[in-house]
Formats: C-alpha cells, sequence, structure tokens
C-alpha cells in the first residue's frame, strides 16, 4: 500500500506533511488522526504535485488509489496554506458511474443511489467539463427518467458519454481544480486576502461517507463556541440524508444538535453521535489549541470526521476565544495576545454595523473615525446640538468641519464631510471623541444651500432624513440597519491587563476636554500626551472674549480681553488636572491662526461689529488683514507665541495656577508645556524666557513651588534636523506627524483626500502617509531628530502625538527609535496598548538565547 511517493502522501500519525507543503487542510487531518477521531482514509498531494497537475502531468494514478481498495467512493477537497485563501470548492461522489449506481441500490435504496449519481452528474458536468449549467434545468421529477435525461444531455454538449472510470473522473476533478487555482481572478482572489502571488495549493484525495444509507445517515457540523460572542455554546446543524454542508443551506430542514425547544435535535436523535462529536470537539479545542468546526458525517449511525476548520469569528469573539483559552491554560498569555489583530480592537469599542443586516450602501468615502450611527440629517452644528437637546440623534453634514463645529460633532451621533483625508479636523476631532467620521465623500453632491445630498445613483436625502454613517468601512448607508453595540467586556479588560504586562513603550492619549480625558483613563492611557487648548476657547462666551483680545490694538487691551478667559483656562487644566490624577498632563500652547476665531459670513461680521461696537468697515478690514493665502503655512504656533507673547503668558499663567491648587489637593502635579511649530531654536529660547518669567510671578504670589517641564513639538522638517540644537531647550521633544508629514510631502492634510484614492491606486503612494507613518521619509525625519535630540541631551523624553501614534505600523518605528510614549486618540488608546505589547513579545521572542 502507497504510504508515500514524490507526489502522494498517506495522511497517518507518522506521514512527513506541512501546511507549507500539503496544505493547512492536509496538515489538520493529520492531526485529526493522530488524536484517533475516525477520520476517512485520505492521501494528500503536496503543492508540487499539484502544480504539475495543472501543467498536465496527472501521475501515478495507480499508487494514489492503492489505499483507497476496490471501487471506491470518493471526494477532492483543496487544501491551501492558509484556509482563509480559499480554493475550488470540494468535489463529492467521485467513482459514480453505472456500475457503482446499480451496486449502491441493495446498499442504500435506489433513491438514494441515483440521486447520488444525478448530483455528481451535474457536478461534473459544470464544474469539472464546464458545460453550460442551462443543460440541466428541465429535467424531469422522476429520478430514474431524470438521471437518463442528465446523461444523454452530458453526452450531447460534450460530445462523448460520461466517464464511467474512476480513474478518469479522478485525473479530470484534479487537473480542473489545480488549473482554477491557477487562473487570474483565483489569484487575485487570494492575493487581495494577503497570499503571495505564488502561493501553492494542496489537495486531499478522501474516502466519501456518504450520508445516506438505511440506518441513520446524514452530515453535518459543529462547533462548541459563539461565532458571535465566543461564549461557550454548541452550534450547527445536522441533516439526514445529506453531504457536505448541505444541512447549513437556507431552507434546509436540518435538526438542531443540542436540546432547542425550537425543534428536534441530533442530542434527542442520536444520543451517542452527539455525545461522542461534542467530546471530539473540545479534544480538538484542547489538542489543536484552536476552536474548531468539526465537519461529520454519519453513515448507518457511525460517525466519521471529515474534518476541522477554524471557527469564523467576530472580532469580539475572537478576543473571548483567545483570553479563555488562556484562562484554561491551552495557549499561554503571550500566544493569545499574539492571535489578535490591534486593529480588530476598535471593532469592540465602537457601535458596529450587524454583519449580518442587510445594507443599502449609498456613497463611500474616506473611514476616517471607526464606529456606525444612525441619525437624520442636519446642516450645521447648530442644528446637531439643537437635535442633541431634543435627544435626538443626528449625522452632522458638512463641506468640511472648522473649529467652530466642533461642538456640533460633540452633538452629533456621526459626521459626513464632502471633503478631507484622514487627519482633516473632521477626522480628527471625530476619532477624539469617538464619533463615527466618512470624509472626502466626493462622490456625494452636496447642496448644502438646500439642505440636501444627491448619492451618485440620484436619490435624494434632505434635512431630517435618515441616514447611517459606517466609519469604520468608509461608507454611507440608507435608513436604520442593524447595530452591534461594543463589547469592553471581561475579556476585553483581561486581555488588557495582558498587553500591560508586558510592553515596553508608554501610551498616552490625546485629550482636549475633560470628558476626553475620562474616556483616555477608562482606555488604560498612562497620561496625556497632547492637549490642543485651541479646542478651548470656542465656547460662546469665550469666543467673544478671543475676538476682543484679536481686535484689540495695544497689549493692555489685549491683556484685558485675556484676563477675562484665565479663569476659564485654568477650571480647565484644574478638571484634566484632577482626573488624571498625578500622571503626565501635556498642554500644548495656542496653535491655529487667529482668524479661524473670525466670522467668514456677511451676518456673523455685522454680529461682531454690534458686539464690538466698531463699524462694519473696521471689523471687515480687520478680517480682511488677517487672511492668510496659506494659512497652515502661516501665523500659527510659535509665531503667534513670539508676535502675540501675552496669549503664551495667560496660558501659562493658568496651567501654573491649576498645577499649584492640584497638587495643594493631592500628588504633586508637574505640568507639561509643549511649544507648537518650532523650526528654529531661538524661537524655544524666547517664549522659555517668558515663561520662566510667568513661573517665577506665581510662585511668588502663590509661596508654592513651581515645578514644570517644557517640551517642544517637532512638526516642521526643520525642527527634526535642527533637534539637536533645540533640545537644549527642552525636556521633551514629540513629534507632531500630522504636520510633519503635511511639511515633509508638501501634501495639504486638509485637500490631499481629493486625489489621495487615485494616488494610492497607482501606486504613488503605499498607503495614504497621513493615516500609516511614512517610514522612508518622514520616519527619516523622526530617526534623524531622535539622535540628534538624544545627542545633545541624553536623557531627554521622544514621543508622537500625531495621529500616527495609535498605529501599529508607527508604534514598531517608535519603538525602534527607543522612544518613551506613543500618544494617541483616547479610543485608539487599547490598539497602540496591545499593538506595544506583540511588538515586546516579538522581539523577545526573536532574541537567541531566549528560553
Ligand atoms: C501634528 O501636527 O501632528 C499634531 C499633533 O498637531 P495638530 O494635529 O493639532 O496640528
Ligand atoms: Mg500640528
Amino acid at each position: 500500500m502507497l504510504q508515500q511517493t514524490r507526489d502522494h502522501t498517506l495522511i497517518t500519525a507518522t506521514a512527513t506533511l506541512s501546511s507549507e507543503s500539503h496544505g493547512g487542510r492536509a496538515k489538520c487531518l493529520q492531526r485529526l488522526i493522530r488524536l484517533d477521531l475516525p477520520v476517512p482514509t485520505t492521501v494528500a498531494l503536496s503543492f508540487d504535485a499539484v502544480h504539475r497537475i495543472a501543467q498536465g502531468a496527472i501521475s501515478d494514478l495507480g499508487s494514489l488509489l492503492a489505499p483507497f481498495g476496490a471501487a471506491p467512493l470518493l471526494c477532492v477537497r483543496p487544501s491551501s496554506q492558509d484556509p482563509d485563501w480559499g480554493g475550488p470548492g470540494a468535489i463529492l461522489n467521485i467513482g459514480m458511474s453505472d456500475e457503482t449506481c446499480a451496486a449502491l441500490i441493495p446498499v442504500i435504496g435506489e433513491v438514494a443511489a441515483k440521486a447520488l449519481y444525478l448530483r455528481f452528474v451535474q457536478t461534473y458536468a459544470i464544474d469539472v467539463a464546464r458545460l453550460d449549467p442551462d443543460m440541466f434545468d428541465d429535467l424531469p421529477e422522476d429520478l430514474g427518467a431524470a438521471l437518463e435525461r442528465a446523461l444523454a444531455a452530458y453526452e450531447d454538449e460534450a460530445e462523448e458519454p460520461f466517464p464511467q472510470a474512476l480513474e478518469v473522473q479522478l485525473s479530470e476533478v484534479l487537473q480542473s481544480m489545480a488549473r482554477a487555482w491557477e487562473g487570474t481572478s483565483a489569484r487575485l482572489l487570494r492575493e487581495a486576502k494577503g497570499a503571495p502571488a505564488d502561493a501553492g495549493l494542496g489537495l486531499v484525495v478522501q474516502r466519501l461517507a456518504l450520508g445516506l444509507g438505511r440506518g441513520e445517515s446524514g452530515s453535518g457540523v459543529l462547533q462548541i463556541v459563539s461565532s458571535q460572542t465566543g461564549m461557550a455554546q454548541v452550534t450547527g446543524r445536522y441533516l439526514s440524508q445529506s453531504q457536505g454542508r448541505e444541512a447549513l443551506e437556507p431552507g434546509a430542514r436540518a435538526l438542531f444538535l443540542e436540546r432547542d425547544p425550537r425543534g428536534p435535535s441530533l442530542e434527542e436523535e442520536v444520543p451517542e453521535a452527539f455525545a461522542a462529536l461534542k467530546a471530539h470537539a473540545a479534544r480538538m479545542r484542547e489538542r489543536l489549541r484552536e476552536e474548531m468546526q468539526v465537519e461529520f458525517t454519519l453513515q448507518d449511525g457511525q460517525l466519521h470526521i471529515l474534518d476541522g476548520v477554524r471557527v469564523s469569528r467576530s472580532s469580539r469573539a475572537a478576543v473571548r476565544i483567545a483570553v479563555q483559552l488562556a484562562r484554561d491554560g491551552i495557549i499561554p498569555r503571550d500566544e493569545a495576545l499574539m492571535r489578535i489583530e490591534p486593529k480588530a480592537l476598535t471593532e469592540l469599542l465602537h457601535q458596529q454595523l450587524d454583519p449580518n443586516a442587510p445594507l443599502d450602501v449609498l456613497a463611500r468615502g474616506v473611514a476616517a473615525s471607526p464606529g456606525a450611527a444612525t441619525g437624520r440629517l442636519v446642516f450645521s452644528a447648530d442644528a446637531a446640538q439643537l437635535a442633541a437637546a431634543r435627544g435626538e440623534a443626528c449625522v452632522l453634514v458638512r463641506r468640511e468641519t472648522g473649529p467652530e463645529d466642533v461642538r456640533g460633532v460633540h452633538a452629533a451621533s456621526a459626521v459626513l464631510t464632502e471633503r478631507g483625508g484622514m487627519t482633516s479636523h473632521a477626522a480628527v476631532i471625530g476619532r477624539g471623541l469617538g464619533v463615527p467620521c466618512v470624509v472626502g465623500a466626493s462622490e456625494i453632491r452636496f447642496e448644502l444651500r438646500m439642505r440636501r445630498l444627491v448619492m451618485p445613483d440620484g436619490r435624494v436625502f434632505s434635512e431630517g432624513d435618515t441616514l447611517t454613517v459606517d466609519g469604520t468601512g468608509g461608507r454611507v448607508l440608507a435608513g436604520s440597519p442593524a447595530l452591534q453595540e461594543p463589547a469592553l467586556d471581561d475579556a476585553f479588560q483581561e486581555l488588557m491587563s495582558w498587553a500591560d504586562a508586558c510592553r515596553d513603550i508608554d501610551v498616552r492619549a490625546n485629550a482636549d476636554t475633560p470628558q476626553d480625558a475620562q474616556t483616555a483613563r477608562n482606555f488604560g492611557a498612562q497620561g496625556i500626551g497632547l492637549c490642543r487648548t485651541e479646542h478651548m476657547f470656542f465656547d460662546a462666551e469665550r469666543l467673544r472674549a478671543m475676538r476682543e483680545m484679536i481686535f484689540a490694538n495695544v497689549a493692555e487691551d489685549r491683556r484685558v480681553a485675556l484676563d477675562l478667559l484665565l479663569p476659564m483656562q485654568r477650571a480647565d487644566f484644574s478638571a484634566l488636572f484632577d482626573i488624571m490624577a498625578g500622571m503626565p498632563v501635556c498642554i500644548r500652547l495656542f496653535d491655529p491662526p487667529l482668524h479661524e476665531f473670525l466670522p467668514t459670513d456677511r451676518t456673523g461680521l455685522r454680529e461682531l461689529a454690534e458686539a464690538l461696537d466698531l463699524p462694519m468697515s473696521d471689523v471687515t478690514r480687520r478680517v480682511e488683514a488677517l487672511a492668510e493665502y496659506n494659512p497652515m503655512l502661516g501665523m500659527r504656533g510659535v509665531r503667534l507665541g513670539i508676535t502675540v507673547p501675552e496669549i503664551y503668558d495667560m496660558q501659562a499663567r493658568a496651567i501654573f495656577e491649576a498645577s499649584v491648587a492640584a497638587s495643594r489637593k493631592g500628588e504633586p502635579v508637574v505640568p507639561e508645556i509643549m511649544i507648537p511649530l518650532v523650526s528654529a531654536r531661538r524661537e524655544v529660547e524666547l517664549v522659555k524666557t517668558r515663561i520662566d518669567a510667568v513661573a517665577a510671578a506665581v510662585r511668588n504670589e502663590t509661596g508654592q513651588d513651581v515645578a514644570f517641564r517644557l517640551g517642544v513639538m517637532v512638526e516642521t522638517p526643520r525642527a527634526a534636523l535642527r533637534a539637536g540644537d533645540i533640545a537644549n531647550h527642552a525636556d521633551f521633544l514629540s513629534f507632531g506627524t500630522n504636520d510633519l508629514t503635511q511639511m515633509t510631502y508638501g501634501l495639504s492634510r486638509d485637500d490631499a483626500g481629493r486625489f489621495m484614492s487615485a494616488y494610492v491606486s497607482a501606486g504613488v503612494f503605499p498607503e495614504d502617509p497621513f493615516h500609516t507613518l511614512d517610514t522612508d521619509g518622514v520616519g527619516e525625519l523622526l530617526a534623524i531628530g531622535a539622535v540628534r535630540g538624544r545627542g545633545a541631551r541624553p536623557g531627554i523624553t521622544l514621543s508622537i502625538c500625531g495621529e500616527h501614534g495609535g498605529n501599529p505600523e508607527s508604534i514598531a518605528v517608535c519603538r525602534d527609535l527607543g522612544f518613551d510614549y506613543v500618544s494617541c486618540s483616547s479610543f485608539r488608546v487599547p490598539v497602540a496598548r496591545l499593538a506595544a505589547a506583540r511588538l515586546a513579545i516579538a522581539a523577545r521572542d526573536q532574541t537567541p538565547g531566549k528560553p
């Protein structure tokens, strides 16, 4: 009997087989055989053998068939290296012919025998001989007549009789499956799932367990865990007198497996088989270290295990399954961590579309902030706030959002914009707040004056109509499809605690408001890495003071306006210090250009003129004077700090007064103050001198020590290049990779969304660099900045606080460069914690000499 030839391997406990040479299914079957499970005789064909078959070289069928004895019925299944890469469908009943049909009649009855033969003729004609499926459209009801007609139709179409010899059938089946794998569409499909271009296909030839017979016969699948929740639960179906996965077909009169109030079950009908199956599944879980779905057949009451496949699972189920396997001691905790893709966690943190819900997709855009939410359309931030006040969920629609929309974004359930990309305003704010957001949805016509959206298919949605925004998939959907709730359950929390125990880089959050800070803490952030203070100025009362400050002609007037803002800022910082309870809080001084705080339309200008008691012409002139051709490269960041220093003075005072008060109450608070958009050392010196003076003043006034750390945001290429110089005046450097990407590429973060997808599909950029850190270019600036910064000041703290901070790829770069922490939107903190843990585990596993 064959055991092993160059091409064929009889699967036994000791045969030489691997997933890399024979595919995952062949290897799994060997594992099942090692567990003494009742697996029918199976021969595996290697990737090389199948490749040769695709070229037309069918080898030695005699030796392949030897283990199966005389006149067997067989099935052939694909065995790709990774089961997710797919493969051609299984072909059952190979060997059915006039003769085997006649021989089967006394064993399983005429109806079953002829039904099997008919089924095989049809499958063979369509999937192997590639004949037109229509030829079987009008088969008569009577089975015998239908079989005759099908055989005749085959002969007509194929111009030869239906092959009767097993060898012919098998060799044709093998060739057709081998060639299907090598076809272009199959290759593209699997490449999309991550398979390499030259991925091989193995095949397994198995003795057919019939599933039809006079005693209890049938087929089904069983798993002992829920694919949706990951909780222990027997699920699956069994169908009497069936084969393959027929039990799962919609409308099949299948049995439940476990006793079930909804109908009869295998447990009641065939209790021994059910008990054996459950035991086999539990054994597979323990020994294969994975939750497996068991494909089984009963033939005259006898159980056969045909296959075991990894249970398909939602992200939340994946977390629970991995954690439970580790809790049960089946896998180590490190492995549980390595089994969960960090990005999958985002699905747990937000409401998501129910994967089984029918969807009416209207349009696509950039998936800018994950999660899904439904609401009525509103077209202004005010309308969003009104809707929220009425307790109504709304979707805020804007051409693009600006700082004046922040409160509207807060109030909305989701945001949809025509313009923008991954780091445009709506995207950053949406991610910070956990509000689902699709930006750059330019295939929709935004008729904002009419307050309506015209979808690519012509459907019109007006204010008040209901839409769903899927920020995870970048889709806009009609109506309110079913949603799944977030799953921050015990399994998630436990996985996170294991991650924290092994990671070696800290994770902080970008948080601007007390609400953000609370979310950051809930998600396990180790401090705030970026508080964008300008987000605190859009409240109506503050906006008025800001505008008075902007319009002040002399420093004294400016100071009066800023004095109004001081207590408010102090209260903001006090709230952050309280929530963060002694953890580091890094506050970035005011960054945006001042004209963002001024109205742009006539009504707004008139209101401003009234409020300031100035002629309209003065107001207009002033607003025009502040306009810039390229505001992102204009009067913003530290440039404002130097030209209008009173703003930073006020902020520094608010920070020191709040930290003194917080230190009096509890743990000493050492605030971190960060200067944005620096490009020259002198900028830091000038700002530092003034901040030191404010600290000294507060120290004198309060009699308390005023400790603080001063840092620089490295977000211009020059700051990265001159990091050595700058580091002499900074306790920390934090890389702002949003602006750094913008300036390194000369690519506007607000406009790039318009052509980014064209650029990515043309292969100009491998990914949107605002989303995935450009390790070659921007990454090199990070490396230069880190090396030069540390060179000048060895103990300097290094971090990243751009949106990339939450991406596993960027965390790898930062970790390799020896950064102290990454900072990202609160909702990405768990993703970053897990990604950091996996990097630490992978690095340890690669260390030579590791036990
Ligand atoms: C950055 O530029 O990376 C950054 C964090 O600052 P902002 O996004 O506020 O410009
Ligand atoms: Mg920036």
